[in-house]
C-alpha cells in the first residue's frame, strides 16, 4: 500500500508571456485551489516567477523553476542562480531531456545543481530517461542506473528529492509509456535510492512524465512505485491540468 501523497507538476517550458502566464495560473487556481490529498506544482518561465508567485501567494499551490545555475552569483550571463530563486519557488525541474539535449547538461552539471538547490532549500525534482535507441537496444535499465547515479552524486539531502522518470521517446509525442514500462523504470530508481540511502527509498516521491492526459494519468498512479506525474503539454490547459489533479487526489 502507497503511504506516499501523489504530486502533479507542471512544466510550462518556454511557454506563456508574462499576462498569459499570470491568466494561466489564475484559471488552475480557480479550478483545482481546493482539491485536497495532492501536492500541486507549476513551473512557468523565469519571467513569470515574480508575477505568478503573487497570483499563487496563500494558495495550496506551489512554483517551481525549470532550471538553475549551481553558482551562487558571479560572471554567469543570462544564467539565474539557487540564491536568486530562494524564498521565490519550492521547487527546480533539474536535467529535463530537452536541457541535456539542446544544451549538453551533463550528469556531473545536474548533480551540482541538485546540491546547490538543495542547500538553498529548494525540492530537486531531478529528470531522467533514456532515448528510443537505448529502449530498443533493452539497455534502458543500465542507463537510467547509471545517470540517475551520476546525476545524484555527491547528493543527501534526501528528505527533499523528487524524481521524475520521463522516457525522451514519450516527451510531447502523444506516445506515452505502458504503465508496466513506466513502473519497471520508476523501481529501478527506487532501487538506487535504496542502495545510496536505504532509509528514505520509500519516502522518495517518483514520477513519470512523457504525455500524460487525463486518460492515460490513472494508469500510472495505480502503479506502485509511481506517485504522480511531470506534464508538459496537457499543463498548459488550465482544465485539462486540474482534471489530472484530481484524478491524483482520489489515488
Ligand atoms: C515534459 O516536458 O517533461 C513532458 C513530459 O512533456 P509532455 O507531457 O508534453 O510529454
Amino acid at each position: 500500500m502507497k503511504h506516499r501523497k501523489n504530486i502533479i507538476v507542471g512544466n510550462w517550458k518556454m511557454n506563456t508571456e508574462v499576462k498569459s502566464g499570470i491568466n494561466l495560473a489564475k484559471q488552475i487556481l480557480d479550478l483545482s485551489d481546493n482539491i485536497t490529498n495532492v501536492e500541486k506544482i507549476i513551473c512557468p518561465p523565469f519571467v513569470s516567477l515574480t508575477s505568478i508567485a503573487k497570483v499563487l501567494k496563500g494558495s495550496s499551490i506551489q512554483l517551481g523553476a525549470q532550471n538553475v545555475n549551481a553558482n551562487e552569483n558571479g560572471a554567469f550571463t543570462g544564467e539565474v542562480s539557487t540564491a536568486m530563486l530562494h524564498g521565490l519557488v519550492s521547487h527546480v525541474v533539474l536535467g529535463h531531456s530537452e536541457r541535456r539535449m539542446f544544451y549538453d547538461e551533463s550528469s556531473d552539471q545536474v548533480s551540482e545543481k541538485a546540491i546547490s538547490a538543495s542547500k538553498a532549500g529548494i525540492t530537486p525534482i531531478l529528470c531522467v530517461g533514456e532515448d528510443f535507441s537505448v529502449r530498443k537496444s533493452g539497455k534502458a535499465v543500465n542507463f537510467i542506473t547509471k545517470q540517475l547515479e551520476a546525476s545524484l552524486q555527491g547528493f543527501s539531502n534526501w528528505q527533499s528529492l523528487i524524481i521524475a522518470y520521463e522516457p525522451i521517446w514519450a516527451i510531447g509525442t502523444g506516445e506515452a509509456a505502458t504503465s508496466g514500462q513506466a513502473q519497471e523504470m520508476a523501481a529501478v530508481c527506487r532501487d538506487i535510492i535504496c542502495s545510496l540511502t536505504p532509509d528514505f527509498s520509500n519516502s522518495v516521491h517518483i514520477l513519470y512524465g512523457g504525455s500524460v492526459n487525463s486518460t492515460n494519468v490513472t494508469n500510472f498512479l495505480e502503479q506502485p512505485d509511481i506517485d504522480g506525474a511531470l506534464v508538459g503539454g496537457a499543463s498548459l490547459n488550465a482544465q485539462e491540468f486540474s482534471n489530472l489533479i484530481r484524478l491524483a487526489s482520489s489515488k
